[in-house]
């Protein structure tokens, strides 16, 4: 329930109003995805992270400015210490209708069941292809049968949605659409496929070529299922379908061939606290240079967010023919 004195304060140039921020609680993770990080990843120095006490001012900042729903992500979240005592205290805030989470799973096993209680009430689980020996490709270091334990974890414990996401790359997973999408009807849970972005210099593939579009997935699904549009939409830039007959859905999120800046409602903060007001540009504000500076003025942290509403570019650009011009990492920006 909303708090009756809840105003949404934050307006960017183009009329938007943010009241959904994704925080990066870390940079540090325990796979190495070959569409996210280069093998050999340089983490930040733990002084330049922002504490889990000014990623909890800042929470409750942002709340206070209208903001309803946070979406906790890294890096890979649970593996920073003390990360559910984090969770917790943020699922307490009064003004926060919605508190989600996004994880590779890996931790899933031991903490579903706390995430449940700390009131996290959605849950994306990242996850390309079902296949043992290409998810250790895919992640360099991951075990796909402890994912799928975490998975089966998460459903037990209860979340009010739970959604796989799949990063599509042509000649790597493209032929694994159809059985993600089994996957998740068999289980009762909804997925997306997301196109690659093209965040940080990467060195396993050439993201142009890898490049698999949500309009191909689409089709290739269509072959097997019936896909019916619906038009609820979760805050979020995926365009969603539901498998006729059942209760799964299919997101499409489509950087690249389906736009979705104009209704964008989100910022972002990286786990060194900057706000990143877009992720398709380098626009962002250190935050953690305001608290530092004024450490507890909560005044003068909202002031900083309000104002930093007037950066918030039109939209992203993404050109995958090119050198990425976004040189941080998706682990760094908080995806
Ligand atoms: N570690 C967690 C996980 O993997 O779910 C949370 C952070 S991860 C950066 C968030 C999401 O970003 C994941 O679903 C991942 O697949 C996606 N992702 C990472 N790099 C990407 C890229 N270059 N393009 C598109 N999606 C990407
Ligand atoms: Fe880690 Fe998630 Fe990036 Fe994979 S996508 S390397 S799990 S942060």
């Amino acid at each position: 329930m909303r708090h009756p004195k809840q105003a949404k304060q934050l307006v960017d140039r183009f009329g938007r109003t943010v009241d959904y921020v994704r925080i990066s609680i870390t940079d540090r993770c325990d796979f190495r995805c070959v569409y996210c990080m280069s093998e050999e990843m340089v983490f930040l120095p733990r002084e330049q992270i922002l504490s889990l006490e000014e990623i909890y001012l800042l929470a409750q900042c942002f709340t206070e400015l209208g903001v309803n729903k946070i979406r906790i992500t890294g890096g890979e979240p649970l593996v920073r210490r003390n990360a559910l005592d984090l969770l917790k205290k943020i699922g307490g805030l009064p003004l926060l209708d919605e508190l989600v989470m996004t994880t590779n799973g890996s931790q899933l096993v031991t903490t579903a069941e706390q995430l449940k209680q700390a009131r996290v009430s959605r849950l994306n689980i990242s996850l390309d292809t079902l296949d043992a020996k290409k998810f250790k490709e895919l992640t360099r270091t991951g075990e796909l049968s402890v994912v799928l334990e975490g998975i089966q974890a998460a459903i037990k414990a209860g979340f009010k949605q739970i959604k796989l996401n799949a990063v599509i790359l042509k000649n790597r997973n493209d032929n694994e659409v159809v059985d993600l999408v089994k996957f998740a009807l068999n289980s009762g849970i909804d997925i997306s496929f997301i196109e690659e972005m093209p965040l940080g210099v990467i060195s396993s593939h050439n993201r142009a070529e890898a490049y698999y579009s949500s309009d191909q997935i689409k089709a290739d699904l269509e072959a097997q299922f019936t896909l019916e549009k619906i038009s609820e939409t979760t805050a979020g830039p995926s365009d969603y379908y539901r498998i006729r007959g059942t209760q799964t859905k299919v997101g499409f999120i489509s950087p690249h061939s389906h736009n979705f800046c104009s209704t964008c409602n989100r910022v972002r903060l990286t786990a060194e606290g900057r706000l990143l007001l877009c992720l398709g540009n380098e626009h962002s504000i250190d935050l953690k240079a305001v608290m530092r500076a004024h450490p507890n003025d909560t005044d003068k942290i909202k002031q900083a967010i309000i104002d930093a509403m007037e950066l918030k570019p039109e939209q992203h650009k993404f050109d995958l023919s090119e050198q990425p011009i976004i040189m941080r990492h998706m682990s760094s920006t908080g995806g």
